[in-house]
């Protein structure tokens, strides 16, 4: 952001330049020739990241350029206005407990030029028509300078608020929704499926032999495997299904207007998605498996019992060998086609 008001406070003071050669005040050019030489500096200081010495050189500069416009064309000239841009940047730049002394600072040196130019009579006077003209140049300058900085302002706050709701709602590894995100999202769904009388399915689901994964492979192959994964599962599901990272290697997913049949049958088809797949680390492969447990949340069931529930599935599937989905209903396990893949295996060997 302060690139940005550098450059173009810079391009303004080189358009003055002409300018103040047509009002007959070559001093005022001469002394935007500096201006324009202290922001490209201030640019240069921006972009070597010294920052605080550029935002010094370019509070010398308005300052002084406001004191020397006003002293040599006189108060009217509206130079003196550009001081007042001091007090959004110091509340909005400065450290707190320094802006009111800062402000105040600003003020004392405002009132004293206004003095000095009460005081004394224009160093090097223009004519009436010029100074008028300059006046007007200097407060649509205002204008727009403040145009600027409030929109630059309102922008940044946006982007942090932006940055800020997807830090509270996402998980950081998978950019899938996080565990208070699918809280949130999932009441809202029980309200509605209560309300139309359509039905709702929970499957929760956890990788097989995650942590020999990461014993055997390392942390950060087992992040990659997590994050492939959450892939995987949200190529597989509609985009009305709400798919959140509900642990360290669980997933949980809602399913509106699915009950516990239709959900069993959509974790069976990601099972063998899973199962199938090879998961890419460094020059290695990876054969991964995962296990379900499958629930309906039915009316007189909230979240955290669907889940629990789900869970109880889940650990089933766990107990009779994992890699297979339970149903959390007296149907138990689904009957899957075809022999699973070892879990968690390195397979780049094989059928070399
Ligand atoms: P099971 O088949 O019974 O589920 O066995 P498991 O090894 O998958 O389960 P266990 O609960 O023993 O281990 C889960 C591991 O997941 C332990 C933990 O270090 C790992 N883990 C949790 N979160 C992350 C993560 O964000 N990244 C990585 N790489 N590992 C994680
Ligand atoms: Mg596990
Ligand atoms: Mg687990």
């Amino acid at each position: 952001m302060m690139r940005r008001i550098v450059v173009t406070a810079g391009c303004i003071d080189a358009v003055w330049i002409p300018l103040y050669a047509w009002f007959g005040s070559p001093r005022l050019a001469m002394l935007n020739v500096v201006s324009v030489i202290l922001y490209l500096s201030a640019w240069r200081l921006l972009v070597r990241r010294h920052n605080r010495v550029a935002v010094s050189l370019i509070w010398a500069e308005v300052l002084t350029h406001a004191a020397i416009g006003s002293l040599l064309l006189g108060w009217d000239s509206g130079f003196h206005y550009f001081l007042l841009l001091f007090i959004p940047a110091i509340v909005v730049g400065s450290v707190r407990r320094l802006a009111v002394p800062m402000v105040l600072a600003v003020f004392v040196f405002y009132v004293g030029l206004d003095a000095l130019c009460d005081a004394y009579a224009p160093l090097q006077p223009i004519s009436t028509s010029a100074l008028r003209m300059a006046k007007w140049l200097n407060m649509g300058l205002i204008f727009g300078m403040f145009f600027t900085m409030a929109s630059l302002y309102r922008n940044t706050i946006l982007r942090a608020e932006r940055r800020l709701l997807a830090q509270a709602t996402t998980d950081a590894l998978t950019g899938l929704a996080n565990r208070s995100h699918f809280q949130l999202l999932a009441s809202a769904e029980i309200a509605r499926s209560r309300r139309s009388g359509k039905p709702l399915a929970l499957i929760l689901s956890d990788i097989d032999f995650f942590k020999r994964i990461n014993d055997e492979f390392g942390h950060e192959a087992g992040d990659t495997v997590l994050l492939e994964l959450a892939t995987l599962l949200t190529a597989c599901l509609r985009e009305v299904d709400i798919l959140a990272r509900w642990g360290g290697e669980e997933f949980l997913v809602l399913l509106p207007d699915s009950d516990e049949r239709g959900a069993a049958e959509v974790a069976e088809r990601i099972r063998q998605k899973v199962c199938a797949a090879r998961i890419r680390v460094a020059d290695r492969e990876i054969a991964v498996s995962m296990s379900f447990g499958v629930t309906q949340i039915g009316a007189d069931r909230d979240l955290r019992a669907a889940t629990a529930c789900a869970d109880r599935a889940l650990y089933r599937s766990k107990q009779q060998g994992r890699n297979q989905v339970n149903l959390a209903s007296a149907a138990g396990k689904v009957e899957s086609p075809g022999e699973a893949a070892p879990a968690a295996r390195d397979t780049s060997a094989d059928g070399a």
